[in-house]
């Protein structure tokens, strides 16, 4: 799962992708709204948190613009204490939730876990397909109880396959899902991380489908 932090303030936006990547996101950072709405507009996140007061183009204006133009992430704005206006503002452009600073970082990852979920059509923080199941509280798999040893790049597969289950996902949209936009991508090299997490599954849940991608779903689902 990739997300994008805009944030101006340096040093939360470094403690709020520090703690984003600990919890085994990717993420890119932009520090101003221009930039911010940039990202947004050109690459695929999974979720953003977007600071309402930004230099170049307030938060607010980031938004409706992203929602101008279709683009339908999940997006969770930060605002100040004494700004409830800007609360209400920022849910009538199409922000998602809101948290107010000063937060606990703590929040922030719940919330956007919730959103992420949501986004793909999961209310529960676990999702399970077949003997697998998928803590998204702890970042942890388990299969038929066992706990999986995975890095965090079969992680990250792993969770985007399962948040997006039964569809089929490309190569292209698991690579643009897996690094951020510094990476050096190869999609090649998600054939290899399949091949990967298919065998510490141990069991035949991630399909190929040649030509498009792959599908993670539970047997009695297949068709
Ligand atoms: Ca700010």
């Amino acid at each position: 799962m990739r997300i994008l932090v805009v944030e101006d303030d340096t040093n939360l936006n470094r403690q709020l992708t520090d703690a984003l990547k600990e919890a085994g996101y990717v993420v890119d950072q932009a520090f101003d709204g221009e930039e911010g709405h940039y990202l947004g507009d050109t690459e695929p996140y999974d979720a953003i948190v977007l600071d309402i007061g930004l230099p170049q183009m307030d938060g607010i204006t980031v938004v409706e613009k992203w929602r101008a133009s279709g683009k339908s992430m999940p997006v969770l704005i930060l605002t100040a204490r004494d700004r409830w206006s800007d609360k209400v503002a920022g849910i009538d452009a199409g922000a998602d939730d809101y948290v107010t600073k000063p937060f606990h970082v703590e929040e922030i990852l719940a919330r956007v876990r919730a959103l992420i979920r949501r986004a793909a059509g999961h209310a529960s923080s676990e999702i399970t397909c077949g003997p697998v199941r998928l803590d998204t509280k702890s970042s942890k798999a388990t299969v038929n109880g066992t706990t999986l040893k995975l890095t965090s790049h079969e992680f990250r597969l792993l969770s985007y396959l399962m948040h997006h289950m039964g569809e089929v996902v490309s190569r292209t949209e698991l690579v643009e899902h897996m690094y951020d936009q510094d990476f050096d991508r190869d999609s090649n090299t998600i054939e290899v991380f399949v091949g990967r997490l298919r065998k510490k599954l141990g069991v035949d849940l991630i399909e190929t489908i040649r030509g498009l991608g792959y599908r993670m779903q539970a047997p009695a689902d297949a068709k």
